[in-house]
């Protein structure tokens, strides 16, 4: 007996430190011990449990993105004063749900006997995907918990949920004003330059046998062409990657074959072949978003031998701008919410 006394003083030394304490000290979070399924109101069974765990898990490696279920019998048992959406933001912030840097973690909190679900997201989404979750919880949640179907109601949720996670967003693309700019201040310099680098090609060579200046310039007949270069260089020709103007010694009759590199060609040199023949082209296979990165096919091909070379390039995330990264008073180290999402009840 002596020894419940002792805990009893204890409780009300503790009661009376939190009645002094600010009101938000009030306000007390369950532990989570699982990254993705936390389910204390045990609405699942230990397989489904399982099961949901290992769907995240494999969501969470391929996409990066933290989604956690937590169901609770009530969450007026943690606090006494928030309400569902503000305790929701709190106990995201809390236990940090998601990465730091991009806040992309999403919380489903389910509070059973307050008959309350909410998508939490975290402040990297912006508000369109409140509309999403409020369509989510109301098409595909709410409905089942209608019917106590919280199994099925949490089932079809969630799997809506990584679909609309998974696919591509609408990022804003680069302000494409200020890259029309850049493209003419490119182009103008690229003019200047080009201009000196034509009047340099266009000098005349000296003929090649007997060294004489007094040549030339000849129009580059079919007919001269074809006796005068190799099938590469016509072909090299034909694509403007290197240009093969041809002059005439006018004291000797020689013709003179100058080769003239085209720097601005998107021809490339052949790594079999040598020739600068190879065509590159790029092939988009899966659009990087602010969540998940994506893949682009690079082929290399030659007009001339049969060289090829197909490449699978990852393309980075999309990011967010510097001011999305300020990551607010968060207790923890992981991402955080500003109360972004969408709440339910039935
Ligand atoms: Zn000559
Ligand atoms: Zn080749």
């Amino acid at each position: 007996m002596a020894s419940t006394d002792w805990r009893q003083s204890i409780g009300t030394l503790l009661g009376f430190l939190l009645i002094l304490s600010p009101a938000t000290a009030l306000e007390r979070y369950p532990s989570l011990t699982d990254d993705h399924v936390n389910d204390l109101a045990r609405v699942l069974a230990p397989s489904e449990q399982a099961t949901l765990r290992t769907d995240l898990r494999n969501f969470r490696a391929r996409t990066g993105i933290q989604v956690m279920l937590v169901t609770l019998p009530s969450y007026r048992d943690y606090t006494s004063h928030s309400t569902f959406e503000t305790y929701c933001t709190n106990l995201f912030n809390h236990h940090g749900i998601g990465d730091r840097y991009r806040n992309d973690g999403v919380m489903v909190l389910l509070a059973l006997r307050d008959r309350q679900v909410r998508i939490e997201m975290g402040k990297g989404y912006d508000r369109s995907w409140d509309s999403r979750a409020s369509n989510i919880i109301y098409s595909q949640m709410v409905p089942q918990f209608r019917e106590n179907n919280y199994r099925g109601g949490l089932q079809r949720g969630i799997d809506a949920l990584l679909r609309e996670l998974e696919l591509p967003t609408q990022v804003s693309p680069a302000p494409s004003l200020g890259g029309f700019w850049v493209l003419l201040a490119t182009l103008a310099t690229g003019g200047a330059v080009f201009g000196v680098y034509q009047a340099w090609v266009n000098r005349k060579p000296k003929c090649s046998r007997c060294n004489s200046q007094r040549v030339t310039p000849l129009v580059p007949t079919p007919a001269l062409l074809e006796e005068h270069l190799t099938p590469a260089q016509r072909l090299e020709d034909s694509l403007g990657s290197v240009k093969y103007p041809l002059f005439q010694c006018q004291d000797c009759h020689h013709i003179t074959v100058v080769a003239h590199n085209q720097i601005f060609s998107s021809y490339s040199r052949c790594p079999r072949c040598q020739n600068k023949t190879v065509q590159t082209t790029y092939r988009t296979l899966r659009e990087a978003t602010t969540y998940s990165e994506g893949e682009r096919e690079m082929t290399k091909e030659c007009k001339f031998c049969n060289y090829i070379s197909v490449e699978t390039h990852i393309i980075p995330r999309e990011r967010y701008t510097s001011s999305d990264y300020d990551s607010g008073s968060s207790s923890s180290d992981g991402g955080s919410s500003s109360g972004g999402g969408a709440s339910g009840s039935w």
